[in-house]
């Protein structure tokens, strides 16, 4: 008898793993990096003081196992019940275990394409297949073929990464209507935005609205994400999230800022609007035509976008290429900070396009 090799590790994983690629955007530290959408005017104070004289206990402890206090504190920011909110590792986290809480493996995710690129793969990692669905040319989901996708879990993402463009309330109310099962509405940037379906989620019965703590609030090193939707639904999404998710540190920290520091959050934002609104005017100014954002970033259809961010980063400016966007073909995405890392963003970026 022939003896059987043993196999090796990765003929041991999970074959749906081996299609999948591990996310790994280029994040080598740059003097300016505008690649993440994340809050350039730092911390927010009263969360950056927590953090600072965090208590031994905070440390030597285990957090609570599903973080009630900082549920309480999210659902009177968001003026909702503290049953209809479920936290997470970041929002990643939230969307992970609402996709594995309300699908069985072979089942569908339908979500539009460009949207977050990490929605097929959290899709692929809980056994499921993604089906994209090209945003329309107004740049609107495409509610009816999202709706044909017979998919388990419909995802949509408004303000929408990359584009930063809303999906229209008719489209959204189309697809809550006919939806054969969850519908995720993610509004990690809604804040931005100033409009969003928070309130109203939990009345719906099957959408999740998704948020973070990592973009309008400057805290995504602590990693809070939660989502808001009926009793029933959130309470099966913490199930397969699990226990122990948020750190003490990171818990004690969000709720400081969500009970001191919204006027700081407050006036960055409107700033940010500001910068945004004269940064794209800049950009038209240079021939470029960004696509209207109501998101803390803009998404400037460039031609050889991988080469260009590559020239930008090696003169100390990080932004995000994204090659051959369906719809949009190659472009890049800047997040919006402070003037002066705009300022000098714009003249990398002229001085870029022109070497091209
Ligand atoms: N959703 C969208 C649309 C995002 O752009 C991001 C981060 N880039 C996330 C969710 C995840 O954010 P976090 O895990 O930091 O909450």
């Amino acid at each position: 008898m022939i003896a059987e090799r043993p196999l090796s590790a990765l003929e041991l994983a999970r074959a749906s793993y081996r299609a999948i690629a591990l996310y790994a955007p280029d994040r080598t530290p740059c003097e300016i990096d505008l690649s993440d959408n994340t809050n350039l005017w730092g911390p927010p104070p009263a969360a950056a003081a927590v953090v600072r004289d965090a208590q031994a206990s905070l440390l030597t402890r285990y957090p609570s196992l599903y973080a009630p206090v900082l549920k309480e504190t999210i659902a009177t920011y968001a003026g909702v019940s503290p049953d209809e909110i479920v936290t997470g590792c970041g929002s990643d986290d939230v969307l992970d275990s609402a996709i594995r809480a309300f699908s069985e493996p072979g089942q569908r995710v339908a979500y539009s394409d460009p949207s977050f690129p990490m929605v097929p793969i959290f899709a692929r990692m809980n056994g499921l297949d993604p089906v994209a669905v090209p945003l329309r040319r107004d740049l609107d989901i495409d509610a009816e073929r999202l709706l044909e996708a017979d998919a388990r879990i419909i995802y949509v993402c408004s303000p929408n990464n990359p584009t930063g463009t809303l999906a229209s309330p008719r489209a959204i109310a189309r697809v809550l209507e006919d939806a054969p099962g969850i519908v995720i509405l993610d509004e990690a940037y809604a804040e931005f935005a100033g409009t969003g379906y928070v309130g109203s989620a939990a009345g719906h019965g099957r959408v999740l609205v998704v948020r973070t703590m990592s973009k309008a609030f400057g805290l995504a090193g602590l990693r809070i994400g939660y989502g808001c939707g009926a009793p029933e639904l959130v309470a099966e999404v913490e199930k397969s999230r699990g226990p122990y998710k948020i750190s003490a540190a990171a818990e004690a920290a969000a709720v400081a800022a969500l009970r001191e520091d919204t006027e700081w959050v407050g006036t960055h934002l409107d700033e940010a609007l500001h910068v945004r609104a004269e940064f794209a005017r800049s950009l038209a100014e240079i021939g470029l035509a960004p696509i209207p954002s109501r998101a803390n970033f803009v998404l400037v259809p460039v031609p050889d976008a991988v080469a260009v961010a590559a020239r930008m980063r090696a003169r100390g400016v990080a932004v995000r290429p994204f090659p051959g966007l369906t719809g949009l073909g190659d472009a890049l995405r800047i997040t919006i900070g402070p003037r002066p890392m705009m300022q000098r963003c714009l003249d990398l970026l002229r001085e870029a396009l022109a070497c091209a």
